[in-house]
């Protein structure tokens, strides 16, 4: 089969390749930002559509606008407008929120998507860009390597902390897996306790910030908005709010493949739920308007909006992403089911009542008394949903009537 796999490696640049980065990244979030608004009013009025074959077409005229734009390589430029348009796709089809414009020195990027514009050295571990020349990047030495295998498709240099680092994407021809001797698996991703399983096993736990560390990211924060714009302590301030949240987002980045790799690698099934990011966070149209003054969030909008911040932090899309691609990897089978429900059923006798739930954290069942950690119940219910032959009717049955009874007993 053939497989995708991306590899990361920190780059050593020149100063003047950092800087050509830097104004190359610019110059992508600048046309990435007009895209989008063009795009959003072209939505606004009369719903004409503003795609991706329209808007490389007028990149020329751009360029003549604005002559600095030809700076950066044109298929970057090209690349950001298709990964716009991809962005749009993923909204409508409901699997993303609204595109977001970007902001200077947040997720600083451009890719490179012709495979002959590239090539890479792995003995001398450098990799030939257009227009950077050889970069060389790092790797572990000799068996530690790294090594890539099949064809490169594309390349994107990003900016973490105050490091370049380049996602070098193969494909390669693979020899089928063999598929994983193990347990069938159902995961509920909670905004408490991140992974939970259907096994009972202790939650798995995606680090967010503690509160220390959202202490100090304010006082960072704050530090750096009091020094004077283009002074040389901005910078410093900014390098170290950038360093301060690369920390943290290599800390989470590490969970996350942990914990996927150990899904995917230890179960002949994993059962999740299939979410829909549209459905639970906010629509465009809920969005606070920067352009009216005076703009208030209604009651309750504040909370939802902490709450999408909180599960867009787990990173429910790429827990999922990294399932998908690790189960092919390993040889295991990942179902996503419908997520109506899986909170509100009992797992024990399948009664399904909104009053089943008595508060965030505690399952218990008005039918037959079923008492039991939420998630844990909800995980349960994702993988009898994910199995064909689920649990029988009748063991199911039997539990009921011994609780109910039971419970009797006890009132
Ligand atoms: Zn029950």
């Amino acid at each position: 089969m053939q497989l995708l796999k991306g590899h990361r490696f920190r780059l050593d640049l020149a100063e003047s390749q950092t800087e050509f980065c830097s104004r190359t990244a610019g110059i992508c979030r600048f046309v990435w930002n007009l895209a989008l608004e063009q795009r959003s009013m072209a939505w606004k009025h009369g719903r004409h559509h503003a795609g991706y074959n329209a808007q490389a077409g007028e990149l020329a005229e751009l360029k003549g606008l604005a002559p600095w734009i030809a700076e950066a390589p044109h298929h970057c430029l090209q690349q950001t407008l298709r990964d716009l348009d991809t962005a749009f796709q993923n909204f409508f089809a409901g699997r993303a929120a609204y595109p977001t414009f970007r902001k200077r020195f947040q997720k600083d990027s451009f890719r490179f998507p012709d495979p002959k514009q590239f090539k890479v050295d792995e003995v001398r571990q450098q990799i030939k860009l257009p227009k950077l020349g050889w970069v060389p990047y790092r790797n572990g030495k000799g068996r530690h390597a790294l090594k890539l295998h099949g064809t490169i498709k594309s390349v994107t240099v990003a900016r973490e902390g105050q490091h370049w680092f380049a996602s070098i994407l193969c494909e390669a021809e693979v020899a089928e897996p063999v598929p994983v001797l193990g347990p069938a698996v159902g995961i509920d991703l909670g905004v408490a306790q991140a992974i939970t399983l259907s096994s009972g096993q202790e939650p798995i736990q995606i680090p967010g910030m503690t509160k220390a560390e959202s202490r100090r990211l304010a006082r960072i924060q704050r530090a750096f908005a009091r020094k004077q714009r283009g002074s040389i302590n901005r910078a410093k301030a900014r390098t170290r709010l950038a360093e301060f949240q690369a920390r943290i987002a290599r800390r989470r980045r590490d969970a996350v493949h942990k914990a996927t790799t150990m899904l995917a690698k230890s179960h002949s099934l994993v059962v999740i739920e299939d979410l829909r990011i549209k459905g639970m966070t906010k629509a465009p149209a809920a969005r606070p308007d920067p352009e009216q003054e005076g703009h208030f969030l209604p009651n309750g909008a504040a909370a939802k909006a902490g709450l999408n911040k909180a599960i867009l932090d787990k990173g429910w899309g790429e827990i999922r992403r990294q399932l998908e691609y690790k189960c092919r990897w390993y040889g295991s089978r990942l179902v996503a089911v419908p997520p109506a429900y899986t909170s509100q059923e009992c797992s024990a006798c399948h009664h399904t009542e909104a009053g089943n739930r008595t508060t965030q954290a505690e399952f218990l069942c008005l039918r037959c008394g079923h008492a039991e950690n939420a998630d844990t119940n909800a995980a349960k219910n994702i993988l009898s949903k994910g199995t064909a032959d689920g649990p029988s009717v009748s063991a199911c049955g039997a539990r009921a009537s011994v609780g109910r009874r039971s419970r009797k007993v006890a009132a």
